[in-house]
């Protein structure tokens, strides 16, 4: 670090439930190596979550990081990290992270603190209370059993509008193991459960107001180059396409823009936020919020795969119930409801606890919704362990499950099968692949880079502004080292490099940490040569140069790509201490992906499986790259001692 630091409050809020006691880390003790975000909670989790510790356990820490750009003018910095065993992962509640936007993240930096460490169960329920450094816990009994919007309005209505609040809803007081935590009306830890964590320890929100600044090592440079960033992110990201409103929405239920996270710049296809959209199921309230990426799914895409006919009024009200029962989207929509749908097509059954499976009818989604998160019923109770566990339960729907959900619990997301929202197909999705064996979640959530890039910026899906496939491939072998990597007709040729390099930017947006959907940059409107780039910066380093600028960090880019790299090293070695994690693990993926894909590469013709012996070289070489041996997929001794991790 050079003499001047920033970036850090230098403080860390440890919360004992169980004896009401507080304590303070210090931020320090933990940096540079660990950076901040998923880096501090990697440290922090290897220390203090023990092999055979359950996810509802006590003593099983909840991690809630920021990072050292939370807090500050960089552009798309306002998310948090959560961090510990996941209730909804499978077979095992690996280790795993999730992430949410909003304020939550730069009020509680405000508030002096650059994270929270939260172990023990309390007495009754509670709440966390932070008020500008001081922080107490209060009773919150009177809001158990109230949804997530409820609790915010219930807390913002006596505290005052400026304090941010991430709280739990039935679903995670009830434990149901795909309850998310939330703040705002769509900013949700989404995937891994982590809503029954807070519920198990009675933990019904987090409440937090600050008013301390956020200090920058380098001002003059770090905002000379947050503006170009923030410039160049006008440019499109993910694919090249201008966000429009729709005059009809906007007329008639007041639809508007509205970034979902702090700190964003751009309109985005991704966020918007509706007025006044009048209730189906309570005829003359009119209901008000947001919807972003999944959610777009309620109302049905006919044509699509997700074709049932809610419509726009019916599927808003499901979305807004869900976001306040505390139900991961991702899980009801790409995996519950086909799975349901499957099972009624397949005659297994056309019932959901009595209630006729009818996506077109918001009743049935009121009756799945409520059964979940309140597991009434034997399938809603069953379903609320997750859906492969319900499988397991139920003892039914094991084969249409096993087409919708790649590995580790968690359904499909940018895999050429199980989701089929997302425009995908052979060889792209093999870095998917990898990245789905490697990881103990749904990776894509902070690992788009590529398959959004590549599928996004291609002349097949866009016709207009999209790129020649010569364009791609220079920038490619940029990038990776090989045309190959990005070439529709380049097979399981340059593959492992990619989702190599993935996994340190994921690590990245996870540390800062910053917006998944918009990092990387790599393509770009703006250039000649359509590589990205603002100012002196060439586009895969605009994270980089902005962690320097706030923080003073001397690092080299390769020395910050190296401890990108420790970070995933060390969450490697607490999967195989902990969860004996192997390379027998990483190859659960192929038989799911050994199906045909559900898209076609037009330079092909035809739907293409995933051959499992050109995969496993392929995983051969990334576990080259990472210094794993090919055998057991482990972290080599020598690996351990180049990352200063043997005495680990
Ligand atoms: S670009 Fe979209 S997803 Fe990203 S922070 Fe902005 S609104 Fe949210």
């Amino acid at each position: 670090m050079t003499g001047k630091r920033g970036g850090y409050t230098g403080e860390i809020l440890r919360v004992d439930l169980t004896r009401g006691a507080f304590s303070i880390d210090s931020t320090w003790d933990y940096l540079p190596d660990w950076i901040g975000g998923r880096g501090i909670a990697a440290v922090v989790a290897w220390r203090e979550i023990h092999r055979g510790m359950g996810a509802f356990d006590p003593e099983a820490p909840l991690i809630l990081m920021t990072g050292p750009l939370t807090g500050t003018m960089a552009p798309f910095s306002g998310r948090t990290t959560l961090c510990g065993l996941a209730p909804q992962g499978y077979p095992r509640e690996w280790y795993t992270r999730s992430s949410f936007g909003g304020h939550f993240g730069p009020e509680l930096k405000y508030s002096g603190y650059d994270g929270l460490i939260i172990t023990g169960r309390s007495k009754i329920p509670v709440m966390l209370v932070i008020d500008n450094g001081k922080y107490r816990l209060e009773d919150a009994s009177r809001l158990w059993g109230h949804g997530i919007i409820e609790t915010q309005k219930t807390i913002r209505n006596s505290y005052g509008s400026r304090w941010r609040v991430f709280a739990i809803g039935p679903a995670g007081e009830n434990l149901v193991r795909i309850a998310v935590a939330a703040t705002e009306t769509e900013s949700a830890s989404g995937q891994g459960g982590f809503g029954a964590v807070m519920g198990s320890k009675r933990l019904k929100a987090i409440t937090v107001r600050g008013m301390k600044p956020v200090n920058i090592a380098d001002p003059v440079r770090f905002e000379t180059v947050c503006s170009w960033i923030g410039e160049e992110a006008h440019a499109s990201h993910g694919w090249p396409h201008t966000p429009r409103l729709d005059p009809e929405l906007v007329h008639r239920y007041g639809q508007r823009f509205q970034a979902c996270t702090q700190g964003c710049p751009i309109r985005c296809y991704d966020a918007r936020f509706y007025t006044r959209v009048p209730s189906k199921l309570c005829p003359g309230r009119i209901l008000s919020g947001q919807i972003d990426c999944i959610a777009g799914l309620f109302p049905g895409v006919c044509g699509t795969f997700y074709d049932w006919n809610l419509g726009f009024e019916a599927g808003f009200e499901i979305a807004q119930l869900t976001n306040d029962e505390g139900i991961n989207h991702w899980e009801l929509l790409v995996g519950i409801i086909p799975w349901l749908r499957f099972l009624k097509q397949d005659g297994v059954t056309d019932r959901f606890d009595g209630c006729m499976i009818e996506p077109d009818n918001i009743r049935f989604w009121e009756t799945l919704v409520l059964g979940i998160s309140r597991r009434t019923g034997e399938m809603g109770n069953a379903l609320a362990e997750g859906t492969l566990r319900a499988v397991d339960r139920l003892g039914f729907g094991k084969e249409r499950a096993e087409l919708l959900f790649p590995a580790w619990g968690y359904a499909g997301h940018w895999d050429g099968h199980g989701d089929r929202i997302n425009r995908i197909f052979f060889p792209f999705w093999l870095v998917s692949a990898l990245q789905w064996a490697m990881d103990t979640r749904d990776p894509i959530s902070s690992g788009h880079g590529y398959v959004q890039n590549i599928m996004g910026w291609c002349r097949e899906h866009s016709p207009v502004h999209g790129l020649d496939w010569d364009v791609i491939r220079s920038i490619g072998a940029r990038v990776y080292g090989s045309p190959e990597s990005v070439d529709p007709l380049g097979g399981y040729s340059g593959k492992a490099f990619p989702a190599y390099w993935h996994g340190h930017r994921s690590v990245a947006k996870d540390s800062l940490p910053v917006d998944d959907q918009v990092f990387p940059r790599i393509f770009s409107t703006r250039t000649s040569d359509h590589y990205a780039r603002a100012g002196d910066i060439d586009g895969p380093m605009f994270e980089y140069e902005m962690f320097r600028a706030a923080t003073g960090s001397e690092w080299t880019a390769a020395e910050y790509e190296f401890n990108l790299e420790r970070i995933l090293q060390l969450e490697r070695m607490l999967l195989v201490r902990n969860f004996d994690r192997s390379r027998v693990d990483d190859e659960t993926v192929i038989s799911y992906f050994e199906q045909p894909e559900t898209r076609i590469n037009p330079y092909i013709g035809e739907p293409v499986g995933m051959n499992g012996d050109r995969f496993r070289k392929v995983m051969d070489e990334y576990y080259r790259l990472r210094g794993w041996n090919c055998r057991d997929g482990r972290p080599l001794p020598e690996t351990r001692v180049k990352f200063g991790l043997e005495n680990v």
